[in-house]
């Protein structure tokens, strides 16, 4: 069949390589991709937002199914779109609706469905301009540190934790009163701080069964030791080895159940990927946000651990069939690391060239801000490219990835060269 798949950074790079691992894959474009997927797939030059546009491709191209990477335009609305349109005859759209989107789209959202089916989170409220001081007396309750949230999408920025009262209060106002996040920051969830380690857990649901795919942790911070500014991740692990057969009962039990049942009781269709961020309070299980696509770097780790066939999988989850196929997962463990321009996540520069990924032999390079330029590969983002390897355990893995990146070179690269130490 022939797929579209939506998107241009390393996930989509990492999903673009699993899906070409099909039988059932004849054709694949990627719009707009990088110059990672025009090595393997073919490139649109189209926005994954351009809903117009990729309707008249998809009819073009006899495109049968279509495969979204980043959250923009689920939240936008995306697979209502294509699934509406009668000209479309109902192809397959991976991803949630519209309404699904909104456990991205709207952190209050998410928090009014966590509580609603009972899944554990962090106590909260929300505020609006004309209740920001109501907000504040609401910080005067809580204790240290302070977590604010933009409600809406920010670009992962919209997350803000200080220890201060006085400057938590502040916040709120800059939040609220001056938009500091734009209309993402209309309201503003305010919630109690957790304090336990974090890791993610991926799910492929059809809306009513679901898979639990391996589990990830991305490294946030630019600086060795997890310090400085938060970037979009500088690395990740698969398995995350903290999570026991106990923990992982619990998960799945107290969230990741009542999450999909959650969807079927609010009748909320969903076809696609759940990205849950939780922190494990002593032992306890926490959802901090629910996002509705893949991880980015986490997808660099978690498609290369997935053994089954992934467009088999995402046939099942458009059919509603889930429960009919298995999910095989490698036993090996899988590390990447991001390789970024000098200067991310603050001002860097773009256009620089780069070399030696045809001398890579023991690791998979994904792209992720890359593209062409007169037949050479310059860098096009922050985050450039992902060294993923896989080893018996943890220390091969990460010694492959370190061991490949020395051959790789463009003018100001940077990465953490601490990635996986703590494991
Ligand atoms: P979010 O976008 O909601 O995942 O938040 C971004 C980051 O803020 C998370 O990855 C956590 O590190 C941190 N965070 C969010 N909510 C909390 C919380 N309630 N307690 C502690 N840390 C949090």
């Amino acid at each position: 069949m022939t797929i579209l798949l939506l998107g241009s950074g390393g996930r989509e790079h990492a999903l673009a390589w699993k899906m070409l691992q099909s039988s059932h894959c004849s054709k694949l474009f990627v719009a707009p991709g990088n110059a990672g997927t025009a090595s393997i797939a073919t490139n649109i030059s189209m926005q994954p937002t351009d809903f117009e546009s990729i309707k008249k491709f998809v009819i073009e191209e006899n495109v049968q199914m279509v495969v979204v990477g980043p959250e923009d335009p689920l939240v936008a609305g995306i697979f209502d779109f294509l699934k509406n349109d009668n000209d479309l005859k109902s192809i397959p759209v991976i991803g949630p609706s519209k309404e699904g989107a909104k456990l991205e789209g709207s952190k209050e959202y998410a928090k009014e469905f966590l509580t609603k089916h009972k899944i554990p989170t962090a106590a909260y409220d929300s505020f609006t301009v004309s209740t920001v001081e109501k907000g504040c007396k609401f910080l005067e309750t809580l204790a240290p540190p302070y977590v604010l949230k933009a409600d809406g999408l920010a670009a992962g920025k919209g997350v803000v934790i200080l220890n201060d009262l006085a400057e938590a209060k502040t916040e709120l106002r800059n939040m609220l009163v001056h938009q500091k996040f734009g209309n993402a920051s209309s309201k503003v969830v305010i919630e109690e701080f957790l304090d336990g380690i974090e890791l993610s857990c991926f799910v492929l649901t059809d809306g009513k069964n679901y898979k639990i795919l391996p589990t990830a942790k991305d490294y946030k911070r630019i600086g060795e030791g997890d310090t400085g500014l938060n970037t979009g991740g500088m690395g990740a692990v698969s398995p995350v080895p903290f999570v026991d057969a106990v923990l992982m009962e619990k998960i799945e039990a107290r969230i990741v159940k009542p999450t999909i049942e959650g969807l079927q009781k609010d009748g909320i269709e969903y076809k696609g990927f759940v990205f849950i961020g939780l922190i494990n309070v002593k032992g306890e299980p926490m959802v901090i946000e629910y996002n509705v696509r893949m991880g980015d770097p986490e997808t660099e780790v978690v498609m290369p651990r997935i053994k089954s066939d992934l467009v088999e999988l995402f046939l099942a989850v458009a059919n509603e069939k889930l429960d009919e196929v298995s999910l095989e997962i490698d036993s090996r463990s899988a590390t990447t690391i991001m390789i970024v321009s000098g200067g991310y996540p603050e001002d860097f520069e773009k256009g620089k060239t780069i070399t030696g990924i045809e001398n890579v032999q023991d690791s998979i390079v994904f792209h992720a801000g890359t593209k062409l330029e007169n037949g050479n590969i310059v860098s096009n983002g922050g985050r450039v490219l992902a060294v993923t390897s896989y080893g018996n355990d943890f220390n091969e893995a990460i010694k492959k990835s370190y061991q490949s990146i020395e051959r790789l070179h463009f003018d100001k690269m940077y990465y953490r060269k601490d990635i996986g130490f703590d494991l």
